[in-house]
């Protein structure tokens, strides 16, 4: 058995109905000071918050000593909370996360990989229109009009995404489709912000002209995330079906950086483009963007290029490659805060959304005897590095969840829509209720279950996996791969090769 496993069923017999009753202490809405779970963080990290007689008691006493506990179990050092969560423009975003972390303790325990009492994270396919023809859009987007939530729908999907798991959601990411195709989308992208912590786009870039770069920063959209397909427009185009849209995208990408936007290009690596890897980094380093390797996974119009997909040999070396970058910049950091006492270095700049990245550069940080590594799609903090297995790569249906353009839920936007992966609806069900119950997502939430096989006498699959606390697998692929059995091994891994070698065939594998 694993440590984690072990971990696990400990937790549950031990510590948890403890945490659980103790967080229920202090998960309380007090009529004058509002919500002392999140007040009682803010009164730990020294920020003054008006407090009653009877929530200063329960903070001070029960609060803070489980805080101080718990800081030092994971080991994130107070000041990078402090800083995380009071000193940053994102402040907001952090503490509801940490609302929900510790809302989530409460309900359902402590396990690894953790599981917040609402996802920390909404990717929202706002729109099936989209003025490009894309051979791998997950969304099959474009062509015959399918219904879609009204302005005042989804402002009612906002109000209520607002107040999630009584705290409200962090993140919000806006894609498509293309979302900018949307004529309500600037005041719809407004009123997210004024409701959700953190709200981010998802575009190809060819709508972003000066004029809506402009629109897009006075909504208070934070981030935006371009596709590029390509460092040429031969390549780009090629994939994205329209002459000319490499120009544009990269004309859309200018001007968010012009507006002084946070801009980051996207890139989904297939073998038809993967030559250009270096140069799309070229290019990210050029224009000081981050950038954003996305896995191929045959879902939507990719489940017809399937040939596209990478060997597990060819995503090792994309995902050694990017690693060495984002590694690099870890190590340069670390130099000049030895040297200076800080660094300018921005380290958060090579992802990909592969979740085996993080047993990658776990490996690779360690031939530099460090213990650094990219715990989920996005995350690369200094200070969070003890609590990769809590994150546990693949988030799907447990730190983020994603909803169509009707308003349908799924776990992940990589998941065909069917009757299967359909969830509900956020205008006819109850959210909470499907978070907490739902089957789909427990099976993606639990590690224990995942499965693997004998080929040729050897066991293979992420069920006996060392990393699979870190990274899981991509559940999406499993599902494609496996026809909907979601606990099936991603055999795009390089530790899962013969399983690839048997399902694919042996002349695809380099
Ligand atoms: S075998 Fe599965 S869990 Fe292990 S690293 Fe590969 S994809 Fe991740
Ligand atoms: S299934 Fe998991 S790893 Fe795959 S894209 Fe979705 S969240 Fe990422």
């Amino acid at each position: 058995m694993q440590v984690d496993a072990f971990e696990n069923a400990l937790f549950s017999v031990t510590v948890n109905p403890l945490l659980k009753s103790l967080i229920g202490r202090f998960d309380k809405e007090c009529p004058k000071d509002g919500n002392l779970l999140l007040n009682s963080l803010k009164d730990f990290l020294g920020e003054p918050v008006s407090l009653c007689p009877t929530c200063r008691h329960i903070s001070r006493r029960i609060a803070a000593p489980f805080y101080e506990f718990g800081s030092r179990f994971l080991r994130v050092d107070k000041n990078f909370m402090r800083n995380q969560f009071l000193n940053n423009q994102y402040g907001e975003a952090w503490l509801r996360g940490f609302g929900l972390l510790m809302k989530g303790i409460e309900k359902y325990g402590v396990r690894v990989p953790f599981t917040p009492a609402g996802p920390f994270e909404i990717v929202w396919n706002f729109t099936y229109q989209c003025n490009l023809r894309c051979k791998h859009c997950y969304e099959n987007a474009g062509g015959k009009k399918r219904a879609e939530l009204s302005t005042d729908e989804a402002k009612q999907v906002l109000d209520m995404l607002s107040k999630i798991a009584g705290i409200g959601l962090p993140a919000l990411s806006l894609s498509g489709g293309e979302p900018l195709a949307r004529k309500d989308f600037f005041e719809l992208a407004a009123y997210a912000r004024k409701r959700i912590g953190y709200v981010s786009i998802a575009s190809n870039g060819t709508l972003i002209t000066r004029d809506n770069a402009k629109k897009i920063k006075d909504a208070g959209v934070e981030y935006v995330e371009i596709s590029v397909d390509g460092a040429t427009p031969q390549v780009h185009d090629d994939f994205r079906g329209i002459p000319g849209a490499f120009e544009r995208t990269m004309k859309g990408v200018k001007n968010c950086l012009e507006e002084g936007l946070d801009t980051c290009i996207a890139t989904v690596l297939h073998r038809d483009n993967m030559a250009e890897l270096d140069k799309i980094i070229g290019v990210a380093k050029q224009l000081d963007v981050r950038l954003m390797h996305f896995n191929y996974i045959p879902t939507g119009r990719a489940k017809a290029h399937v040939e596209l997909d990478l060997t597990p040999d060819e995503r090792l070396h994309v995902l050694e490659t990017i690693g060495k970058e984002i590694i690099g910049l870890y190590l340069r950091a670390k130099e000049e805060e030895l040297k200076y006492g800080n660094s300018n270095v921005k380290v958060d700049r090579f992802f990909s959304t592969c979740p085996q990245y993080a047993s990658v550069t776990k490996e690779l940080s360690q031939k530099h005897g460090e213990k650094f590594m990219v715990e989920a799609h996005y995350a690369a903090k200094k200070g969070v590095e003890n609590v990769a297995n809590f994150l546990g790569g693949c988030g799907a249906g447990r730190l983020y969840s994603c909803l169509e353009p009707n308003g349908d839920i799924k776990p992940c936007v990589f998941f065909p829509t069917n009757k299967g992966t359909v969830l509900g609806n956020v205008l006819k069900d109850n959210f909470e209720e499907i978070w907490d119950n739902h089957p789909l997502l427990w099976k993606l939430r639990i590690r224990e279950d995942l499965e693997d096989y004998m080929v040729d006498g050897q066991r293979v699959g992420c069920g006996s996996c060392r990393d699979k606390y870190i990274c899981g697998g991509c559940r999406a692929r499993a599902y494609s791969y496996f026809n909907g059995n979601v606990n099936s091994p991603d055999i795009g891994c390089i530790h899962n090769k013969p399983l690839w070698k048997r399902i694919v065939g042996g002349k695809r594998v380099s």
